[in-house]
């Protein structure tokens, strides 16, 4: 049977990113994978057409699918809307009801790009990291939680850091499973000589170990991983953490690369299905103008084809094709450097196509 993804365009450039990534799959589809589509609104165009931004038809799709490729959500137009019906609402919406805790977000640096970073070329140059981040549980969520009047008549503010086993294993074979599919190299990040909350996380990821021999596993303090992303981001290859290390750390280690054009994403749930999106928004700015990049779209789909569809040697053939055509020198306006001939959004997609 197909394997259905369900395809999101979303707001702004959405649909002209969505369309090139879909059309890289089509690719795959042409020479014997076997998928279809289903496309679906979310955000603002969800509300235009249903008057809620993760309406009951986007819903039943996406809870069929195998998998789910998006492209971004928001526009002014609907700033002034109620907050339960912005379309960033939607997002939050279907990341809960998938129930996606597990957060994939590579930072690769082509070596073509080098100069887009603000760090020297030979510390970044060919980087090539994916960061874990559990996105549903830790202080974010943990109760009890805000802002009382406590027994001294002083305003407090609480949060509390929380997680349990079962949480942490559910990551952590995550994050195992994706080392194996790498370099087998794993490094936990914690903060374990101060937090409770991250000993029992580092014990458990090194009992896990167990169950994954072939991958080698080292712990890292979070204020030294900090430190280590800046000074040799190379030498990670796989980082799993929790969701507040993970939120900070996972930006970080994006604008390593400097272009977030280039960024993709992969959200997955306990069965391996998974929201796959570009790190940036929907930039409104050059929404309708063919201008803007698809590469993280175009690699938001290699993941998908990866970790949804567990095809490794398609998901290469994207990403194959993705390097070889920033080397023929395609670049879109925003990793064009001066005096670098510009190509559009579509002829960018005509390009990986060409390539695949
Ligand atoms: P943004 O990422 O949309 O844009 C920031 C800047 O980067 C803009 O100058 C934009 O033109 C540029 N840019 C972004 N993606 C690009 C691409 N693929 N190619 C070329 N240039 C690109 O962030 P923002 O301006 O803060 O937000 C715009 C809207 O996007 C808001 O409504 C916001 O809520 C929404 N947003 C959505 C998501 C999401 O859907 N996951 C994430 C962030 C922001």
């Amino acid at each position: 049977m197909s394997k259905v993804i369900a395809i999101l365009p979303g707001d702004g450039i959405g649909p002209e990113i969505v369309r090139e990534a879909r059309r890289v799959l089509e690719v795959l589809q042409k020479d014997g994978l076997d998928i279809a589509f289903e496309d679906a609104p979310l955000g603002g165009a969800a509300y235009d057409a249903y008057g809620s931004p993760y309406p009951e038809f986007t819903q039943n799709i996406c809870r069929r699918a195998d998998a789910v490729l998006l492209g971004a959500v928001g526009s002014p137009q609907y700033d002034n809307l109620d907050r339960p019906l912005r379309p960033e609402r939607g997002l939050l919406a279907i990341r809960k009801d998938l129930n996606l805790f597990a957060n994939l977000r590579p930072a690769v640096l082509y070596p073509e790009l080098a100069n887009a970073s603000t760090l020297k070329p030979e510390v970044v140059s060919g980087l090539d990291i994916l960061i874990v981040r559990e996105l549903t549980g830790d202080i974010y969520f943990g109760q009890p939680r805000g802002i009382s009047v406590n027994e001294n008549g002083e305003r407090e503010g609480i949060n509390t850091m929380r997680y349990t086993e079962s949480e942490i294993r559910r990551i952590g074979h995550i994050a195992f499973a994706a080392a194996q599919k790498r370099n087998k190299k794993l490094t936990s990040v914690d903060k374990a000589n101060v937090l409770e909350t991250t000993e029992l996380w580092k014990e458990i990821m090194t009992d896990l170990n167990r169950e994954y021999p072939d991958v080698t596993l080292n712990h890292m303090y979070v204020d030294n991983a900090a430190m280590q992303l800046v000074k040799n981001p190379k030498q990670f290859d796989v980082v799993v953490t929790g969701n507040i290390f993970g939120d900070i750390l996972s930006d970080q280690a994006s604008m390593l690369t400097g272009s977030i054009g280039m960024l993709p994403s992969a959200s997955l749930n306990e069965t391996g299905k998974g929201l796959y999106e570009p790190s940036h928004g929907s930039a409104p700015d050059i929404a309708g103008q063919n201008k803007a990049n698809p590469l993280a779209t175009i690699l938001s789909a290699a993941m998908l084809v990866r970790y949804s569809l567990n095809n490794e040697q398609a998901a290469c053939r994207i990403e194959k094709a993705v390097g070889k055509v920033l080397q023929q020198g395609y670049r879109t306006a925003d990793i064009a450097e001066k005096g670098m001939k510009i190509v559009s959004c579509s002829e960018m997609g005509d390009a990986v196509i060409n390539a695949m």
